[in-house]
């Protein structure tokens, strides 16, 4: 079933061993939505487990109660009754999360991801969302759950993180009107604003400089394209978390309709984030390479050292843009 209205009360909840889990690599959706949903459902149920599988961005540290996440290592002999699995389309961008997945009685996939592909027991999927906080403020009212202002902050926090501060155009009527419902229940705008869009380092401020000028552009000034190697990193001293901004900068630039940045992530794998502002499909570009996401934000990873997955793309994106 796919983009199913959840009861939570019909689950039975309040007696049930629960787990809520995201992707690798996470973001401010897929934190915001976690710990969102994991404090709503912590005061309404025996036990619950939030796990994160990857190390949290600096960026997102102020999340509140970021820290009570656990790390999948520490819960891997619990067996759980319902795992929740949020943002996340395919079940291998899990990471080591996944082993969650077998020792759960019932998985419950929600999500805002065109690429889903339905694992769960029960989808709740809507690519109409902008972000799957989005999701979860609907589920919370619907299932009348009181939504504390730390849970309004992540809430808040996974929807400007998804929407670009509002700027893409998965950005709703209704999206608006969350959010100010959310300001509503006293969500701390101002600290999300500060954490994700005025708190960069210097070292990240000088890398934005460089990509500016040292950027590549394909199919007649159509693609533009940077390679972020793990030597480059070292240079400015920032880590990837620090420059997640790479892809919408470029993007950002007249005339440039599709952003592609690599990723070193070693010398056989290599991260590809692709963002497009017209009509071009980067969903589809990325299912290509074993990816997927949004129509105009998605990603893949190739198994391949950087130089070769570049080539890889380009040429994949000399056919499609000239289509
Ligand atoms: P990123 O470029 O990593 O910020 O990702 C952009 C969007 O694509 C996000 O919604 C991700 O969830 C999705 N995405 C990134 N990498 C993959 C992948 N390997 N497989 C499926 N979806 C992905």
């Amino acid at each position: 079933m796919k983009n199913l209205k959840i009861n939570l009360w019909d689950l039975d909840i309040t007696n049930k061993k629960l787990a809520v889990i995201s992707h690798v690599n996470p973001d401010a959706d897929s934190l915001g939505s976690i710990m969102a949903l994991g404090l709503a459902l912590q005061k309404n149920c025996q036990s619950i487990t939030i796990c994160v599988c990857d190390h949290i961005p600096n960026a997102l540290s102020f999340l509140p109660f970021i820290n009570t996440a656990t790390n999948y290592h520490l819960t891997e002999s619990t067996q759980y009754d319902i795992c929740f699995v949020l943002d996340c389309a395919d079940e291998k961008r899990l990471g080591e999360s996944q082993g969650i997945l077998d020792k759960s009685h019932q998985i419950i996939n929600i999500d805002h991801h065109v690429s889903n592909g339905f694992f769960g027991d029960i989808n709740s999927v809507n690519p109409h969302a902008s972000s799957t906080s989005e999701i979860i403020y609907e589920l919370l009212i619907d299932n009348n759950i009181t939504i504390t202002p730390d849970i309004a902050t992540c809430l808040y926090a996974g929807i400007v993180g998804d929407t670009g501060n509002f700027l893409y155009d998965n950005t709703s009527a209704q999206t608006h009107y969350i959010a100010g419902r959310l300001k509503e229940y006293d969500a701390q705008s101002q600290l999300v604003s500060y954490h994700l869009y005025q708190n960069k380092s210097l070292g990240s401020a000088k890398f934005q400089g460089y990509v500016l000028s040292q950027f590549e552009s394909l199919c007649g000034g159509k693609v533009a394209i940077f390679s972020i190697t793990l030597e480059l990193l070292q240079k400015f001293n920032v880590s990837i978390d620090d420059i997640d901004y790479v892809s919408s900068i470029i993007r950002d630039i007249e005339g440039i309709e599709v952003a592609v940045v690599l990723k070193e992530v070693d010398s056989e794998v290599t991260k590809v984030s692709f963002r497009s502002k017209c009509d071009f499909d980067v969903n589809q570009l990325a299912q290509k390479f074993g990816g997927g996401g949004h129509i105009k934000a998605s990603g893949a990873t190739i198994f391949h050292e950087i130089e070769q997955a570049k080539k890889m793309v380009q040429k994949q994106l000399e056919i499609e843009i000239r289509r």
